[in-house]
């Protein structure tokens, strides 16, 4: 067993994170896409398996979410160029910066405001399905329209959904199976914000709440759905439906990319930056990503100081063995989606190969970045999200990001570069909460 100091004296960059230390890491175990591939337990099939069962719902979603309708019951996001946020952020780190910005705007994502509206309500919808046809209610070949009636909500009331959450997963978990009239459980860590509490109970959610963190949160809820045949649990530590869901990302972003005429290949980099809790959305994300272009997109996850966890388990190589508390660091941030101590180990093993980077971002700058981008965009996102808005100015400015781009060939190629910046979530925060938001960054400012 090592000690602490021992995998400090090993890694010093633990004892950065364990002083929480904004850090820069790139990963020695990234390999050439067509090698590291070959190590991945999922393939496009799978992603293609789920984009479809998503277009198969889509009549269903465009029925009951009016605000869906527009899209035709897909729920996806806008990319939006962030040029005056792009100077600012120049100016307040003092940093040029090369290549485009854009801002992918899960944020906006219908139903539930952040990226959990892929993978939370994608599972849900896999396990109704799957529910549904078992039981001869249905078939792919059937209009899923039909699952807006008394008939097939009847049919749900038998059967439960359990989730542990932090607030977003719980949210989207939430409101889709209460749609479709499961009865639906949701274990709350005591992170979790009251209004995302309120907001389900009103649905005819039932919350439970936690005085721990997340990981207990989860692993109650995991009991709770263990003792009970008819409830399944959606297993955000573990889950390969909840990974696939937010791959199918990277599917629909190839065509949005397309239809802005950019271009990704080796002359014209992508680099993404994806704000990382448990390590299910920004990897499904990034897995997706990686088998569209291959090695021409470069991901980088985003975590707070006090919440390290994808990172620890990555440069420790103990995934969900350790946690971000084994170290003295107390998990606390304001930055709910990612206020996680222990990472997923399904996705800490397949990211492992594939993944460029990871850096961590303190809270105050988290809030600064949130009050620049109201400014300068006029765009509202919750803190968490922040955390991919400053990897542009990481990887331009930090030793080793400079050390990335010249190990890959990229420096001339970076005046081409696009960065897109994974924005995870925040329309659906109350307007009072923004302002508190809002002006706790501007004092930071100042
Ligand atoms: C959940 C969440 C994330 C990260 O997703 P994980 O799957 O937990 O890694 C990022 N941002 C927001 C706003 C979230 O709610």
């Amino acid at each position: 067993m090592k000690t602490n100091q021992d995998w400090i004296k090993e890694y010093p960059l633990i004892g950065e994170l364990a002083a929480v230390k904004e850090v820069f890491w790139t990963n020695p175990k990234k390999e050439p896409f067509q090698k590291g591939v070959k190590k991945l337990p999922l393939n496009e099939n799978d992603v293609k398996d789920a984009e479809e069962r998503l277009m198969r719902f889509a009549p269903y979603i465009a029925e009951v979410f009016p605000e869906t309708r527009q899209q035709e019951g897909i729920i996806e996001s806008p990319i939006v160029s962030v040029p005056s946020m792009r100077q600012k952020l120049s100016e307040m780190y003092d940093h040029p910066l090369e290549g485009e910005l854009l801002l992918k705007c899960d944020s906006h994502l219908p139903i539930s405001g952040s990226i959990k509206a892929r993978g939370g309500i994608y599972e849900v919808l896999k396990h109704a399905e799957s529910l549904a046809i078992q039981h001869g209610l249905l078939s792919v070949e059937d209009d899923y329209s039909i699952l807006d009636s008394e008939k097939f909500r009847d049919f749900y009331s038998e059967y439960s959904i359990a989730v542990g959450s932090t607030g977003n997963l719980g949210l989207s978990i939430g409101i889709m199976s209460a749609k479709l009239g499961f009865k639906v459980t949701v274990h709350m860590s005591a992170d979790a914000k009251e209004w995302k509490k309120d907001l389900l109970k009103s649905k005819g959610v039932t919350v439970v709440e936690y005085k721990e963190d997340y990981s207990k949160a989860v692993e109650e809820g995991r009991k709770q759905a263990d003792s009970d045949p008819n409830c399944y649990f959606i297993d955000d530590e573990n889950s390969r439906d909840l990974f696939l869901g937010y791959a199918v990302a990277a599917f629909r972003l190839k065509k949005q990319l397309e239809e802005l005429n950019i271009t990704v290949d080796e002359n014209h980099p992508l680099f993404v930056y994806l704000p990382c809790g448990v390590g299910g959305g920004p990897g499904g994300v990034a897995f997706g990503l990686k088998l569209i272009y291959q090695d021409h997109v470069h991901c980088f996850f985003a975590e707070p100081t006090h919440s390290p966890c994808m990172l620890l388990g990555l440069v420790t190589g103990l995934h969900d063995q350790v946690s971000v508390q084994d170290f003295g660091i107390d998990n606390i941030t304001s930055a709910d989606g990612l206020a996680v101590g222990r990472p997923s180990r399904f996705v800490g093993q397949t990211i492992e190969p594939l993944l460029s980077g990871s850096y961590t971002v303190s809270d105050h700058e988290l809030f600064k970045l949130l009050s620049v981008l109201a400014d300068t965009e006029n765009i509202h996102l919750e803190p968490s999200a922040l955390a991919g808005v400053i990897g542009p100015v990481k990887l331009a400015a930090e030793k080793q990001g400079k050390e990335y781009v010249q190990n890959h060939n990229l420096k001339d190629q970076m005046k081409n570069a696009v960065h897109l910046m994974w924005a995870t979530g925040g329309s659906m925060v109350p307007k009072e909460i923004m302002d508190e938001y809002y002006k706790k960054g501007a004092e930071l400012l100042f």
